[in-house]
């Protein structure tokens, strides 16, 4: 059997220096987590309370669903609601009175702050906690900031997550609890891959219904998917649970350390997981090395927006075989992404939060054969010659586990490709500019 050989414990990043920036980001706000979450949770509605600015984002982010009846929308605060003429509460009531009336498939209702609620100060906590009163128990109606005054697009997802753990029901009995809105199918692999190893009581959170949440306690463990769960994992402490620290499940080396990582902390031997995952293993590294071609010695730079930065530097230097000259990251938690930083090698300029000119200074100065950042940044940055793939379908893709490493690494190698076939010097705007892999933009 192939066994996998696991790195031994070195400083890596784990103590470089950190360039702390507090300046002006580019980044898309939290209601963009309701593109992938109202597609997870199959009976909830995410009601946010914003502007027709968010009305828009979330339109055009989310397109138009035709033929099924929407699980998100906008309760637009008009200017008397702005100008404190109207009691936005009262409205709102009537407005979730009207929504659960018509719609009785609701079991969930998130009540999303935007930045519009968040300046008039609205209370939404309040205002779920009396909506519950009134709609329990039928409904639980629930509230998450996903504004985009000091937040970035992944904080969406956390905030609604974290909101979901403080209120789940309590229980003393022991599992494992897998965090993280992953698509289904990815979903099953990683459940089956846990059931083979020999983890059965394992729940989901989120779940896709409201009678599946899951319960947490002192004895729940808690494996993290997705290295931008912060206040989840703060949520899931406060409720007694302990988390298993791995790094993120990306890529061959990721996704087995994460395993054994589990597995250790239930009392799994090794030999266990080393026996499951040979097949996958050697799948993963299979179709890994095919993309590689396009990606060893390539010079990679992050700028900060999904915060699945650090990670993804570490699965690109180590499994494909590229350098990376600066990591940023919106926050740097590192009760989250130590193992990852411990395992990326010294070199890279990591930096924490954004003073966007500074780094685009930096970004022309070095000039990287690939640039990873957000929409608003990608287009500017092809004009003037660099390469660019968008952070944003990082987390719209499927790029977890064994079966999708060589997707992850192909988001990486297809920008490249496409560069190398048109010549080095790309016009600005339209499909090319964009790069021809990419979705459309969303307004915003
Ligand atoms: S940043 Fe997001 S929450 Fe704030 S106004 Fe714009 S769309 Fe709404």
């Amino acid at each position: 059997m192939n066994r996998p050989v696991l790195p031994t414990a070195g400083p890596g990043c784990s103590d470089a220096p950190v360039l702390k920036e507090r300046g002006q980001h580019e980044v898309f706000c939290g209601l963009t987590g309701i593109v992938w979450l109202h597609r997870k949770m199959q009976d909830a509605f995410f009601l946010v309370v914003g502007s027709r600015t968010c009305a828009h984002l979330l339109q055009s982010a989310a397109g138009v669903m035709i033929f099924a009846e929407p699980r998100f929308g906008t309760a637009i605060l008009e200017e008397k609601d702005l100008a404190g003429l109207a009691d936005a509460n009262e409205e709102l009531d009537r407005e979730v009175a009207r929504l659960l009336d018509r719609r009785p498939d609701i079991r969930r209702l998130f009540l999303v702050g935007s930045c519009p609620s968040e300046v008039i100060k609205l209370d939404l906590a309040r205002a779920a906690e009396r909506l519950t009163a009134e709609h329990s128990p039928r409904v639980l109606v629930q509230n998450y900031s996903g504004s985009g005054i000091e937040t970035t697009f992944t904080q969406g997802e956390d905030a609604c997550l974290a909101a979901i753990a403080e209120k789940a029901p309590a229980t003393d009995t022991a599992r494992l609890l897998l965090v993280g809105a992953l698509p289904d199918v990815v979903e099953d692999q990683a459940l089956g891959l846990l059931r083979d190893i020999g983890i059965e009581n394992v729940a989901v959170l989120p779940s896709a219904r409201a009678e599946t949440t899951p319960e947490i306690g002192p004895h729940t463990r808690f494996a993290l998917t997705q290295p931008f769960l912060g206040d989840t994992h703060a949520a899931l402490t406060r409720r007694g649970a302990s988390h298993i620290p791995a790094p993120f499940p990306f890529g061959e080396e990721g996704t087995t350390l994460w395993l054994t990582a589990i597995a250790e902390a239930f009392g799994i031997d090794r030999s266990v997981v080393d026996r499951v995952t040979a097949a996958p293993r050697a799948r993963a590294r299979k179709a890994i090395a095919a993309r590689a071609e396009t990606l060893r010695g390539k010079s990679l730079f992050f700028f900060p927006d999904s915060q699945l930065e650090i990670p993804l530097a570490r699965f690109l230097t180590r499994e494909c075989g590229m350098e990376a000259v600066e990591v940023g990251t919106p926050f740097l938690h590192r009760g989250l992404l130590g193992p990852d930083l411990a395992l990326l090698a010294p070199g890279p300029g990591i930096s924490e939060g954004q003073d966007v000119e500074r780094q685009l200074d930096r970004v022309r100065a070095a000039a990287p054969d690939l640039t990873i950042c957000g929409l608003g940044l990608a287009n500017p940055l092809e004009a003037e010659g660099l390469t660019t793939k968008w952070a944003i379908e990082l987390v719209f893709t499927p790029v977890h586990f064994y079966e999708q490493a060589g997707d992850l690494a192909d988001l990486f190698a297809r920008p490249l490709r496409r560069k190398a076939l048109i010549g080095p010097k790309i016009s600005s705007g339209g499909a090319e500019g964009r790069g021809a892999d990419s979705p459309p933009p969303v307004a915003t």
